[in-house]
């Protein structure tokens, strides 16, 4: 068994070398005095996948390899990249423990290791027809396979649930109707589709304004909605869904957006709740009872949206209480649950939400005033280019840790109430 010694500089350890651990560790290179902190980012393996990327592969808008890139090429000189996976925390000793025994020791940890999908918890839902008649997109395998069933597919009932919340990028199964929508309208095969959308919720997104909007452009593409949704198993032989109240649901082709937890190894280090999520600070991104570590990403029990956009906000405001920590200074209860999201509706258009907390989406113009050029709760050919640079922004501004000239709270300026 290895052990890093406690010698010299102070250490920073951030779990997870995805898109939230990868910003931080950019992000602390120039922030930290590296001749006092060392910084080492552990993820288990050595591909990044751009995750919004996912929703366009079924489509055959990008391939795999548009949307993967190495993760040691995202970090910045003098920060140590370990490709292990994390087997657990021990808080007491505040060292982390590596699969095969290796341990790092921490002074700061930054817990950024994500959500994963558990498509095996829910009965019938992995089993035979798994990669058959039922697929997800939220996996690299999944949205490739889904897309080789689709280009073959060629009518019958495509049914997309989702199985609970929380899930990451609530609006990303209502981009996958509209998108399915429009391609096979492009197909010339829209006629012998039936496109449902069954959700747990009681309309077709969380906030009031929003789900009246989206609601009614699912009406106006003629994708049935089906509210209230709650799953209980999956008849793979009937090819049913099947609810807690006995409702049923046929499909010819399932895409699930199955239950999500947090990571193992955070369950294991008794750092998550139930579900894995870690209890943190809603406003200084502090996790709950260890005053040393701190959180962000879709691994926190937040109630804000799964998204890029939030860790990106989480992250001006974790850096910022890391210091503050650091230095012995009260931290700021800056983090106002701010989300950002670009929604595709096909036909080369999107519509942009942005919320926090307690504000709902409203429409309006973002991030300019009265110009825009994006519009908030209405579609938008801008829109749809917005969210087609975010790759763009992606790797080279947000991952990089680059400023943008966007504040972190949620502003009023723009939007109509
Ligand atoms: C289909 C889809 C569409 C999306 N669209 C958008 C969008 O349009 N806009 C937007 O803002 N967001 C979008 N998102 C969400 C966005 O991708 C995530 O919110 C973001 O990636 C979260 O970053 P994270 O660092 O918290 O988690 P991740 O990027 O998932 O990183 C977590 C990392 O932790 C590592 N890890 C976990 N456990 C261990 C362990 N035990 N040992 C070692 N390493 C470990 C993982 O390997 C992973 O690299 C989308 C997501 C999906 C799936």
């Amino acid at each position: 068994m290895t052990q890093t010694p406690r010698i010299g500089r102070k250490k920073m350890v951030i779990l997870g070398g995805g898109f939230a651990g990868t910003m931080m560790a950019n992000k602390f290179a120039k922030a930290l005095d590296l001749d006092e902190w060392s910084i080492t980012v552990v993820d288990r393996d050595n591909t990044h996948v751009y995750q919004p990327g996912l929703l366009f592969l079924p489509f055959g808008m990008y391939r795999a390899n548009d949307i993967k890139r190495p993760r040691n090429a995202l970090m910045p000189p003098g920060v140590d990249f370990l490709v292990q996976p994390v087997e657990q925390v021990d808080v007491d000793a505040r060292k982390v423990v590596l699969e095969g025994g290796g341990t790092l020791e921490y002074d700061i940890l930054i817990l950024a290791t994500g959500t994963r999908t558990a498509p095996e918890d829910t009965p019938g839902l992995k089993g035979e027809q798994w990669y058959r008649s039922i697929y997800d997109f939220y996996t690299m395998e999944g949205a490739v396979r889904l897309g080789n069933h689709l280009a073959d597919f060629d009518g019958g009932t495509l049914v997309l649930n989702v199985v609970d919340m929380p899930i990451k990028c609530p609006v990303a199964p209502l981009e996958f109707v509209f998108l399915a929508d429009a391609f096979f309208t492009e197909r010339g095969i829209r006629d012998k589709v039936k496109i449902i959308y069954a959700t747990p919720l009681s309309g077709a997104f969380t906030k009031p304004k929003a789900s009246a909007a989206l609601g009614d452009l699912l009406r106006r593409k003629n994708i049935e909605l089906v509210p209230d949704f709650a799953l209980d198993r999956v008849d793979e032989a009937g090819r049913k869904l099947v609810g807690y109240d006995g409702t049923e649901l046929a499909f010819d082709t399932l895409v699930t957006i199955p239950l999500h937890h947090g990571m193992d190894a955070i369950k294991r280090s008794g750092l998550g709740d139930d579900f894995g999520f870690v209890p943190t600070d809603k406003h200084t991104l502090q996790v709950v009872g260890h005053p040393e570590i701190f959180a962000l990403g879709d691994g926190t029990n937040l109630p804000t949206s799964k998204a890029g956009s939030v860790a990106h906000f989480e992250g001006e405001v974790l850096i910022e209480n890391v210091l503050r920590f650091i230095d012995g200074r009260p931290l700021v209860p800056d983090f106002d649950g701010h989300a950002n999201c670009f929604i595709e509706t096909g036909h080369g258009k999107a519509v942009l939400i942005d919320f926090n907390y307690t504000t709902e989406p409203l429409p309006g113009k973002f991030p300019l005033p009265g110009f825009g050029p994006f519009t908030l709760l209405g579609e938008s050919y801008t829109n749809h280019w917005g969210k087609l640079g975010f790759r763009w922004v992606y790797w080279h501004l947000l991952a990089k840790g680059e400023e943008l000239p966007l504040d972190h709270r949620m502003l009023m300026h723009g939007k109509w109430s």
